[in-house]
């Protein structure tokens, strides 16, 4: 089990997020190690955690920022990342967010319909500049991950479906202020299988080979993100096996020369550092059932309500043998406010704390102020 400063944590108040900056820095150093390559560029999906702390590690590991909305655009500007680094998708870009990707000279602009191209078009010719965009095609993979963060299949608002990518492509080489650079594809998250990265690396192959034979080459191929990481095992698995996701690209995709190739991981990078600690409040014994009411709710950490995802819980203030069965369920006035069901921990105590883990990712950056609750603040393993 990962030794959390105890004494530290007993003088904060809870709940709150605790970061091992020392694991982020390993994470990026694998990272690093295995896309070690003059054509890879990995950007860090800022929206899974936008905490400075982390992005000024991310950032200092050199990585570049894939972001989903004007206001991710302005963190990264405001971290330091370089606009050259910068890549913003998503399928509802307003106009200002399209002028502030302009105004900075973000390196791309990864666009998700005809429509949205012509936007794009218009405001830069406004602005006499021209755009660089990917294409984000919906390559019909199923990622096998839960519905909710499957985002490759057909009939799913991600992405061109290859049906209408001939005529997206057209519009962009007669639209004047458009730069085509490449093509974008992303299938979903929480992939913790090659199979769907495979499959994935098959299709642009077969994607490839057509536009080509149309004489259309492209400059660069984002794989997107989604790698996944073990919410089970988290001290086993504290990095994801990056060597392998990156020799399924090396082995299975058949790049042209001098083609880029982007990454944008978000979860496998934060993820794992991370854990929301939080206070037993009371030991709430019931007919059938013991609940363990903790002092955080979906507030803090919305996955297991929004995804029925599930964190690994600890007791991190007794290790006694003896266990008993628990409901760890939060203050929030909504049933599906419920960390897990039939949890088996340590007997349990008001005033223990818990640790989830694997919060990093998600966690924080979906906090919300519902019930009038205040945001959780953040702390590291550095300045405990
Ligand atoms: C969310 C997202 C990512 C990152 O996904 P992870 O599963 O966290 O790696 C990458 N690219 C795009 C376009 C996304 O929307």
């Amino acid at each position: 089990m990962t030794q959390f400063p105890i004494k530290e944590f007993e003088q904060i108040r809870t709940p709150f997020y605790y970061y091992d900056l020392n694991l982020l820095q390993k994470t990026l150093e694998e990272i690093n190690k295995y896309s070690a390559k003059e054509n890879y560029h990995v950007h860090y999906a800022i929206k899974a955690n936008a905490n400075s702390e982390i992005l000024r590690i991310i950032k200092e590991a050199g990585l570049g920022i894939d972001c989903v909305s004007g206001g991710e655009v302005q963190t990264a500007l405001n971290a330091g990342f370089e606009p050259s680094k910068i890549v913003f998708a998503g399928v509802g870009k307003s106009d200002w967010e399209i002028e502030l990707g302009l105004d900075n000279n973000i390196s791309c602009f990864n666009v998700e319909s005809s429509a949205e191209l012509d936007v794009i078009q218009e405001i830069a010719e406004a602005k006499g500049k021209t755009a660089n965009v990917a294409l984000r095609v919906n390559p019909n993979v199923d990622a096998h991950t839960h519905h909710y963060i499957t985002t490759g299949l057909a009939e799913n608002k991600f992405g061109i479906s290859l049906e209408l990518l001939d005529k997206v492509i057209e519009r962009c080489i007669t639209s004047p202020n458009i730069n085509l650079q490449g093509l974008h594809f992303h299938i979903g998250s929480q992939i913790t299988i090659n199979e769907p990265f495979k499959h994935l690396c098959g299709k642009i192959n077969d994607i490839q080979k057509y536009y080509e034979s149309q004489g259309i080459k492209f400059d660069s191929i984002n794989v997107g993100g989604g790698l996944g990481i073990d919410y089970d095992n988290p001290d086993a698995n504290p990095i994801p096996d990056f060597k392998s996701y990156f020799e399924t690209f090396d082995t299975h995709l058949k790049l042209r020369d001098g083609q880029q190739l982007h990454f944008e991981l978000g979860r496998s990078v934060v993820g794992q550092c991370g854990s929301l600690i939080t206070k037993v409040l009371y030991v709430k014994e019931g007919l059938k059932k013991k609940f363990a009411i903790v002092d955080a709710g979906f507030t803090e950490l919305i996955r297991p309500a929004l995804y029925e995802a599930h964190h690994l819980i600890e007791n991190i203030s007794n290790q006694d043998e003896a266990t008993d069965v628990y409901d760890v369920v939060g203050p929030i006035c909504e049933s599906s406010d419920r960390f897990g069901e039939e949890e088996k921990l340590p007997i349990t105590k008001r005033g223990d704390l818990l640790a989830l883990r694997s919060a990093g990712a998600y966690g924080e950056i979906m906090a919300s102020q519902y019930n009038c609750r205040q945001l959780p603040k953040s702390y590291f393993n550095t300045n405990l």
